[in-house]
Parts: structure tokens; C-alpha cells; sequence
């Protein structure tokens, strides 16, 4: 029996695929025109940088992360050659305690950062060195993995009307709609991220760098051929809409701050969505009848994705898996 698989973001495409590469007959449906701006995917950074949400996350992000790094690998291009974490002088304090909760890194001195990004030399006395993490870039992974399926004859179906393929369909569905899922889970959240895309010829870089920053994760992820993407303020709100004031300027002055060089670059792209969350900020696999949810991939949609698919085929057997385990305080509202 076909599997039918709602959402084409980064949780309907790993999915299809894994369902795919397991041997089952999948569709994939989006009610979009096509794979752009209307999918929280489409804004992502791309880090694959489990060691480093370590330090901030639950300790599942990191165990169900680690294996992230080799599914992408093994399928699209993936840049492995780990990340940086520096500080501002000023926050180096902040740096330490960062070092403390977070793991498998080594501690850089001003010389081994401009060893390794010789365009950052003199700017940072300490810095931590996550060897073992990988980037890559969304828009094209999640191309790759469509031209992916299209070798086994699955194609994302476009401009679909959920509504009207449920019922033609009679089979199992996965729902994997982010946001748009809301009124079936309504514990889901939006938490608003801003971004911007920078192109700056005078500066290289050739791993993310995260900078310490009082109110969000901050880092910049070098795109090739002189593109930076620079991410991601972290709201509690579910307003959606262009870009803020207060975004942009926080995202700039970290860029300025990370290398003055780039107060030349030009600012070719700002974009903002609602990363899909659960109270907890892990994903979840809920089984309701037909309809298995894939959801509240929160920051991690690339690192947790290979694992929620994982789970999905686990629940498609009837077993429990890690993220179907809803706990009880959040079981009446999931
Ligand atoms: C600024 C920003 C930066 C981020 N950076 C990172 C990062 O560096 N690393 C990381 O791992 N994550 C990052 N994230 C989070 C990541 O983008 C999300 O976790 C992820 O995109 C969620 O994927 P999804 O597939 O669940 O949802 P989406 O990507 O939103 O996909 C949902 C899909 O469902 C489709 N859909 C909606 N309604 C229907 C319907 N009725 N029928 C069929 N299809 C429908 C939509 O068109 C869409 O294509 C970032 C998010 C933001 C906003």
C-alpha cells in the first residue's frame, strides 16, 4: 500500500526517502507551487552541529544528532570541516561556561584560529574547535534529496489539495505540514527566526562560525562563492512577516562583530518564518488512527530529521520509538 506523505519541507523529503529507500511505495504531496519561501525549510543555516546544541539542548538532540552528519553525507554534498564557537573579548567569560556544558571540542588559541580561518586572524584569542561537525547548504540538500526520489520514481506533487488526496487515498499518511499542522496539534508553537544572506568578496571562511550573543543563537554559515547566511534570532512569537528592525540590526552588528570587513557586504536576502515546536522543543512521531504526525523539528530541522524518519517507520510497525513518547504533561494537548 502506498504511503502518502503530506509536506514536502525537510521532514516530508527525509521521510519520503526513507520510506522510499526501505522498500515502500511513497507519494510526496505540498499544496505549494513549488520548494521556496513558503517552507520553514527554506530558511534554514544548515548546521550539523550536534556537539555544539549540546551545550544549550536536551541530550537526545545531541544522541539522535550525532548520526545526522553521515545520513546527509551519504546523500547530498556536506562541507566536514567542523565548526567554530568565539566570543567577543568582553564575553569570554560566557565562552568558558559555553565550553563547560558543551562537548567534543578543543580549545583554539589566537594562532590555531587564524590556522585554521586565516581571514579571522587577530580578531579572537580563544575559540572552541568542533572538529567532528558538518555543514551544508538547505536549499541545495533538499534539491538533491528531490532528485534523489525522482531516481525511484517519486516526485513531489505540487499545488496539491490535501483535503481531496486524503480521501482518494485510503492508505497510511504522514503529516508532515510544520506549522500548518497546527490545528491538529495544537500544542505546536511557532518560534519566529529572522535571517539574512550577506555577499561579501573580501572575506573567506570555510566553517560556520557561532558567536556567543546575549539573546540568541548566533552564527555565520559560509555559502561558497562569497555568500553568507547569517541566523537566527529566536522569538516567542507567532508573527509572521518580513524581517524586523530589531532582527536585522541584531544580526548585523554580530556579523560586524565576527569581522568588520564585512560592514562592505551587501545584504542580497532577509527572510523570516516560525520554526514548528513542541513545549519541550523535540520533535514528535504521533500516531492518531491513519495519520502519523512528524513534527516540532524546532531549530533542528536537518540534524533531528534522519532520526524522526527513523521513528516514523518504527510507528508505521507498530513500535514505540523516542519521539513517539509523548511525556504525560503534554500527552492531553499533542
Ligand atoms: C531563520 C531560521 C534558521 C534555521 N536554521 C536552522 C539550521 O541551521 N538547522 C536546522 O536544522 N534547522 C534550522 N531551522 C529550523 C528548520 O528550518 C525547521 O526545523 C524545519 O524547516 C521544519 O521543517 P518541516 O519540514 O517540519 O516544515 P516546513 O519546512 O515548513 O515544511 C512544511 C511543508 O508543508 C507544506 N504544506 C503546508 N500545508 C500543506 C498542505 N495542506 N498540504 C500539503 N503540504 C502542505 C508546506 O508548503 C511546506 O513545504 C531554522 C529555521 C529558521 C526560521
Amino acid at each position: 500500500m502506498t504511503v502518502l506523505v503530506a509536506g514536502a519541507g525537510v521532514a516530508g523529503l527525509v521521510t519520503a526517502l526513507t520510506l522510499a529507500e526501505a522498500g515502500h511505495s511513497v507519494r510526496i504531496v505540498d499544496k505549494a507551487a513549488g520548494f521556496g519561501p513558503s517552507a520553514c525549510s527554506w530558511y534554514a543555516g544548515g548546521m550539523l552541529a550536534p556537539w555544539i546544541e549540546a551545550a544549550t539542548q536536551d541530550a537526545v538532540v545531541k544522541r539522535r544528532g550525532v548520526t545526522a552528519i553521515d545520513w546527509w553525507a551519504e546523500r547530498v554534498p556536506v562541507t566536514r570541516n567542523g565548526s567554530l564557537v568565539v566570543a567577543p573579548g568582553r564575553d569570554s567569560s560566557e565562552l568558558a561556561r559555553f565550553a563547560r556544558r558543551a562537548e567534543a571540542f578543543e580549545w583554539l588559541d589566537g594562532e590555531a584560529i587564524a590556522a585554521l580561518e586565516p581571514d579571522l586572524a587577530g580578531r579572537f584569542s580563544k575559540a572552541l574547535f568542533f572538529a567532528d561537525e558538518a555543514h551544508l547548504d538547505p536549499r541545495q540538500a533538499l534539491v538533491a534529496l528531490q532528485a534523489r526520489l525522482a531516481v525511484r520514481g517519486v516526485t513531489v506533487e505540487y499545488g496539491a489539495d490535501l483535503a481531496a488526496e486524503m480521501k482518494r487515498h485510503g492508505g497510511t499518511v504522514i503529516d508532515c505540514r510544520g506549522m500548518a499542522a497546527k490545528p491538529e496539534l495544537p500544542a505546536l508553537r511557532g518560534v519566529r527566526g529572522e535571517m539574512l544572506i550577506v555577499r561579501c568578496a573580501d572575506i573567506s571562511l570555510s566553517r560556520p562560525v557561532r558567536l556567543i550573543h546575549p539573546r540568541f543563537p548566533c552564527y555565520v554559515v559560509p555559502r561558497g562563492d562569497g555568500h553568507f547566511m547569517i541566523g537566527a534570532t529566536q522569538y516567542e512569537s507567532e508573527r509572521r512577516g518580513p524581517v524586523t528592525v530589531r532582527g536585522t540590526v541584531d544580526l548585523l552588528n554580530a556579523l560586524y562583530a565576527l569581522h568588520p570587513g564585512f560592514a562592505e557586504a551587501e545584504v542580497i536576502e532577509t527572510g523570516a518564518d516560525l520554526r514548528p515546536a513542541f513545549p519541550d522543543n523535540l520533535p514528535r512521531v504521533v500516531s492518531d488512527g491513519r495519520v502519523i504526525h512528524a513534527n516540532g523539528l524546532f531549530r533542528h530541522g536537518f540534524l533531528l530529521s534522519p532520526a524522526v524518519a527513523r521513528d516514523v517507520c518504527e510507528v508505521m510497525d507498530g513500535r514505540q520509538a523516542e519521539f513517539s513518547h509523548v511525556p504525560d504533561r503534554q500527552r492531553q494537548s499533542a
